[in-house]
């Protein structure tokens, strides 16, 4: 029988053809009636699901290094830009920092993973310092004495501060350090690619984890997922009307409604694509219906879809509360901060595209040592989660690009007015 007639290679093509987030729903759907039927013993796909987690561990250390690096240097033209470039900087990373907070105060609040302590139940230990080090420690272990055996190591937030700090030394001696610049943008492209890959087995990886999730806990499981896709939605809703209105009143002097009604095709174009690269152009657009200077826009709102990931940070922020409560772990304040500091700078490294906040996910439990069979969970709800934050985002880019151009006296009132006149007619 040729392949063509073959049912089963045809039935292989066509769940091929599926989109890869209704993919993995639907694995975490398959494994979770699965465990349901087969209780206990649907153990038996653990190591399938030991296999993804294993894969998504692989990729952390090199595409965190990589795509840090490319992240700052993508910045070579902060220097041209001087001034704007700073200010866009520390907006961008400030609303961050901020955005992670809303995230672990409705973790907090909400405890989606409580009530059901699958530490002991599942034998997956966590490996988090019994001795909690003091905040002073924790800065002054940020700093790598030997960068490589960081590296080798998986010590992610020395990671980190090495990445960044070898990305801004790249950037200042210029077109010296370009022949590295590009090895290392070539090395994250090549890291996408093999997430990319990678992630092309977590339809299989999230089936077997949520098969043996259900098969120990039954529907228990569902409810915990329901309270974090509740915490993340409130949250990103939180943080675009309240926390970018009280900037856009208190800074820009621009009525919150006028600012979201001209952007709100950009907001519909994210929560669909799910990409805040792939919502560049919609998002240019907006700009240039607020009247925003183009020089400031074509500058400001690219690096925002490179480096501002406010809406991945507040999602991270609950999903490792989420999972700290689920393997019943209590996390002291410093390793809030430390989840804090790594969301804010794993920003930077995070790629405008659907589900890589997933990926980072893992760099932030690994930082404070959650297991990450907790990410598996996740995986499942994933892309309805990156809906959400991705409209966060792309909204934060346009909120800084506004605020950045009325602080340069480059918005163009005219502008607004005409657009507004010519939609209306
Ligand atoms: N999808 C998000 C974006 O493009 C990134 C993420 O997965 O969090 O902005």
């Amino acid at each position: 029988m040729s392949s063509a007639s073959n049912p089963i290679s045809a039935a292989w093509r066509r769940w091929n053809a599926v989109p890869l987030w209704l993919q993995i729903l639907t694995g975490m759907l398959i494994g979770i009636l699965t465990g349901i039927g087969m209780g206990e013993s649907a153990v038996f796909f653990k190591p399938l699901g030991s296999l993804f987690v294993n894969t998504i561990k692989m990729l952390i250390v090199p595409l965190v290094f990589c795509s840090l690096i490319v992240g700052i240097t993508s910045m070579q033209d902060t220097s041209k830009m001087g001034r704007i470039g700073l200010k866009s900087f520390v907006f961008y990373l400030g609303t961050t920092s901020i955005a992670i907070t809303i995230g672990l105060a409705l973790g907090y609040l909400f405890q989606p993973g409580a009530g059901v302590d699958m530490g002991d139940a599942m034998n997956v230990s966590a490996t988090v310092a019994k001795d909690t080090p003091t905040i002073a420690q924790t800065i002054v272990n940020m700093i790598p004495t030997n960068p490589i055996a960081a590296l080798a190591q998986g010590k992610i937030l020395q990671v980190i501060v090495f990445a960044v700090a070898l990305g801004v030394a790249l950037v200042l001696i210029g077109e010296r350090g370009t022949p590295a610049v590009k090895v290392f943008e070539s090395l994250a492209e090549a890291m996408y690619k093999l997430t990319d890959m990678v992630m092309k087995l977590a339809p299989y990886g999230v089936f077997a984890l949520m098969a043996w999730v259900a098969g120990k806990f039954g529907l228990d499981v569902l409810l915990p997922l329901l309270k974090v896709i509740m915490a993340v939605y409130i949250g990103c809703a939180l943080h675009i009307f309240g926390f970018y209105s009280l900037l856009l009143v208190g800074i820009a002097r621009m009525n919150p409604l006028h600012f979201f009604r001209h952007i709100s095709e950009a907001m519909a174009v994210a929560y669909t694509m799910s990409s805040s690269a792939g919502t560049l152009p919609a998002s240019m657009k907006c700009a240039k219906r607020l009247g925003v200077n183009k020089s400031i826009s074509s500058f400001v709102l690219p690096l925002g879809t490179t480096i501002n990931m406010d809406g991945t940070a507040l999602y991270q922020g609950v999903c490792a509360l989420f999972v700290a409560q689920l393997f019943g772990i209590d996390l002291t304040w410093v390793q809030y901060l430390t989840i804090i500091a790594t969301a804010t700078l794993a920003s930077i490294g995070t790629a405008g595209v659907p589900g890589a906040g997933l990926v980072m996910l893992t760099l932030v439990l690994t930082t404070v040592g959650l297991p990450l069979e907790g990410v598996a969970l996740v995986a499942g709800i994933d892309r309805v989660l990156d809906m959400a934050r991705t409209v966060v985002n792309v909204s934060g880019d346009l909120v800084a690009t506004t605020i950045v151009a009325h602080t340069e006296d480059e918005i163009d009132t005219e502008v607004q007015t005409q657009v507004q006149t010519e939609t209306t007619v």
